[in-house]
């Protein structure tokens, strides 16, 4: 029993009609890789890396940062592998680096914002993810969609942003003399949903943290308890962003997954696999339910489910749209 219900865990999560999508875990450190592959991840879609820094008192060194960075790449054994650079401020805030308290902090200096201001946080995490790239990626490796490491730039919201972020990780990969790691960014703000087919252009990937596209979307505070009931993600207005994100990447051939919280409902992620999401990315425990449900469905069905989903009145009319079993 238990050992054929770890057979089917490990099984790809492919539509009926043929159609793969990849499936990763979010994991923060390389302790936490055993479990996400039993529970049959395929690689890390987010490592959240303020986590190196929230967990303990005090900034990680580079060479902190680069023995967990290449812990992560040991623990995976070749695949694939997204960090996030630092995704500080907001609700993710870090008592030790003393950063100015803000008025609202979800619109003021985070994430790249903050990177490109601090190049004290920056370049020394950019530094260890690329010397480990050098010691534990070897010089052929893939560099699209199966690159066993990718760096990932949260809280895009410009054009600029990109390049100059670009300028420096690369800048840096010369001066290490690392392999060339694909650049993605997060698309979390509405701006760069929008203009996903002219970021598309400079980044390698993209992946979209829809709890922080939900917040933005709606302008509710992720965080407010009271409207909780109302950030939902399957918001029709959220999945259209998602859309026009994907129609943008396509493009210009590049590859889009989704790491927030609707990547892990089995819902959603027949939704998002509609919408052309290639790849989710979710906590751990919830990769069997996904991988099962997308197994079950077909994805000419779930294309029309997702625009049909576009095309409703609210995240109410979306959700009918799971009991009248649109999906199955
Ligand atoms: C998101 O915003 O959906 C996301 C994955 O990033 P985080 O939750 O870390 O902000
Ligand atoms: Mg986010």
């Amino acid at each position: 029993q238990a050992e054929a219900e770890a057979r089917e865990r490990a099984l790809p999560a492919r539509t009926r009609d043929g159609h793969a999508v990849a499936v990763g875990a979010n994991v923060n450190n390389p302790e936490q890789v055993p479990f996400a592959l039993d529970q049959g991840a395929e690689g890390v879609g987010l490592m959240r890396t303020e986590f190196l820094f929230l967990e303990r008192g005090d900034t990680p060194s580079e060479d902190d940062q680069y023995a967990t960075y290449s812990g992560m790449l040991k623990a995976l054994g070749g695949r694939p592998l997204i960090v996030r650079t630092l995704d500080i401020g907001g609700d993710k805030q870090v008592a030790h680096l003393n950063l100015p308290r803000e008025e609202n902090p979800f619109l003021g200096v985070r994430g790249a914002r903050l990177l490109l201001r601090r190049p004290d946080l920056l370049e020394p995490q950019l530094r260890a993810l690329y010397r480990a790239a050098k010691d534990h990626v070897a010089a052929d490796a893939p560099t699209g969609a199966h690159a066993p490491l990718s760096i990932m730039m949260p809280m895009i919201t410009s054009v600029p942003e990109v390049l100059r972020l670009r300028a420096i990780a690369e800048g840096i990969r010369a001066e290490i003399g690392a392999p060339y790691v694909p650049l993605g960014i997060m698309i979390e703000v509405p701006a760069a949903a929008i203009q996903a087919d002219v970021l598309a252009r400079h980044c390698d990937f993209f992946s979209i943290g829809t709890n922080d596209l939900t917040q933005y979307a709606l302008a509710i505070d992720r965080q407010n308890t009271e409207l909780a009931p109302e950030a939902d993600s399957l918001h029709p207005a959220v999945l259209r962003l998602i859309h026009m994100t994907c129609e943008g990447a396509a493009r210009h051939g590049r590859f889009v997954g989704v790491c927030g919280g609707i990547a892990g409902d089995p819902f959603g992620a027949c939704l998002l696999a509609g919408l052309g999401v290639h790849e989710l990315s979710m906590t751990p425990r919830d990769l069997p339910g996904v991988k099962a449900r997308l197994r079950g469905a077909e994805i000419a069905a779930l294309k029309a489910l997702a625009l049909r989903a576009c095309e409703q009145e609210d995240a109410a009319g979306v959700r009918v749209l799971d009991a009248e079993g649109a999906a199955a």
